[in-house]
C-alpha cells in the first residue's frame, strides 16, 4: 500500500478492544468461555483447522473492536469518512454463536451489524459477503432477523457446506438471506452478472442504512484454498458496484471487514484495488479482462434458479 502511494491518501485508525458485553451481542456465554480457557493454558484448537495460541483472545478482541470501531466513526463523522476497510485477522464469518470454525474465532461482521441495531437503533443494515467460503455464522446470527440482510456469493460445492439457494431465512427473517452459490471456475464477469441481476435490484428495494462487506479475496484465480478466476481489479470492479449501491441508500457508507485470502501476493494487489476503488469513491472504472462464455453460462443458469426462489420475497 505504501509502495502504491495509498498509505498516505488515508486516515489510519486505530483499534480498541471489544468488550466482553459487545461480543456477547452475538455469542454464547460457554463459548466465550471456552476460548478464554484455551488462551488461558496456552492454546489448542477449537476445530480442525481453528488454532488458538496464548494471544488469540487478545488478538481477536481488537480484530471485533476494530470493526466497531470502524463503525462508530463512519456514524459520528460529518461526510467526509464514508468508507473505511479493516484489516482485521482472526476473519469471523464462519464463527457461529456457538463454536469457532473456519479459522474464525468471533464473527467480527456480525458484532458490528448488532452494535449497529443496539448503539444507533439502525433496522436494515445489508451484510455483503464475497468470501469464496459461505459464511455459515453470519447467515446463523440473521437467520430470523428482518433487519439484517444476509447475502453471500460463494464457491458451490466448497466448505463449509452450507449456502445452498434454498436457504433464505426462517420465521420473520424470510427471505432477509439471500445465497449466491457459483460453480468453480466463475471470474470477474460472472461475479458482476450475478451481482448487478441480484443484489442490486434487492438492495434498491431494501435500501439498507448502512453497508458491510465481508470481503475476503480467496476467489482469487491464484489463491490455493478454492477454484474460482477472479482477478486482483476485479475485487475493485465489486467496490465500485457497491460503493454506488451505498450511495444510493446509506449515505455511502460503507465499512469493509478483511476475511480470508490466502495468496499473499494477490491479497495484497486485490485490497491495493479496492482501496483505489474506495478513494475513487465510484468515479474511476477500471477494466477487467473477458472469460470464457462457457463459464458465464453456468452462471445464469444459477442465477435464474437464485432469481425463482427469490421472487417470493423481492420484486426481481
Ligand atoms: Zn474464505
Amino acid at each position: 500500500m505504501a509502495e502504491n502511494g495509498i498509505t498516505e491518501q488515508l486516515k489510519q485508525l486505530r483499534p480498541e478492544r471489544a468488550s466482553r458485553e459487545e461480543i456477547e451481542y452475538v455469542h454464547a456465554t460457554p463459548y466465550v468461555q471456552q476460548v478464554e480457557a484455551v488462551c488461558k493454558r496456552g492454546g489448542g484448537m477449537l476445530d480442525l483447522d481453528t488454532p488458538v495460541c496464548r494471544d488469540t483472545c487478545e488478538t481477536a478482541l481488537l480484530a471485533a473492536g476494530g470493526l466497531i470501531k470502524a463503525v462508530d466513526d463512519v456514524m459520528h463523522a460529518s461526510d467526509s469518512l464514508k468508507h473505511v476497510f479493516a484489516l482485521i485477522r482472526p476473519p469471523g464469518h464462519h464463527a457461529t454463536s456457538m463454536r469457532g470454525m473456519g479459522f474464525c474465532i468471533y464473527n467480527n461482521i456480525a458484532i458490528a451489524a448488532e452494535h449497529l441495531k443496539r448503539r444507533y437503533g439502525l433496522h436494515r443494515i445489508l451484510i455483503v459477503d464475497w468470501d469464496v467460503h459461505h459464511g455459515n455464522g453470519t447467515q446463523q446470527v440473521f437467520f430470523e432477523d428482518p433487519s439484517v440482510l444476509y447475502f453471500s456469493t460463494h464457491q458451490h460445492p466448497h466448505y463449509p457446506g452450507t449456502g445452498w439457494i434454498d436457504e433464505v431465512g426462517r420465521r420473520e427473517g424470510q427471505g432477509f438471506t439471500v445465497n449466491v452459490p457459483l460453480p468453480a471456475g466463475t471470474g470477474d464477469a460472472g461475479y458482476l452478472y450475478a451481482l448487478n441481476t441480484i443484489l442490486v435490484p434487492i438492495a434498491r428495494e431494501f435500501k439498507p442504512e448502512f453497508v458491510l462487506v465481508s470481503a475476503g479475496f480467496d476467489a482469487h484465480a491464484a489463491d490455493p484454498l478454492a477454484s474460482m478466476n477472479v482477478t486482483s481489479q476485479g475485487f475493485g470492479l465489486f467496490t465500485d458496484l457497491i460503493v454506488e449501491l451505498a450511495r444510493k441508500s446509506s449515505q455511502g457508507r460503507v465499512v469493509m471487514a478483511l476475511e480470508g485470502g490466502y495468496n499473499l501476493e494477490a491479497l495484497a494487489e486485490s485490497i491495493i484495488s479496492v482501496f483505489k476503488a474506495l478513494l475513487a469513491n465510484g468515479e474511476g472504472k477500471l477494466e477487467t479482462g473477458g472469460e470464457p462464455t462457457s463459464a458465464i453460462e453456468r452462471v445464469r443458469k444459477r442465477v435464474e434458479e437464485i432469481t425463482v426462489v427469490q421472487r417470493e420475497y423481492w420484486g426481481l
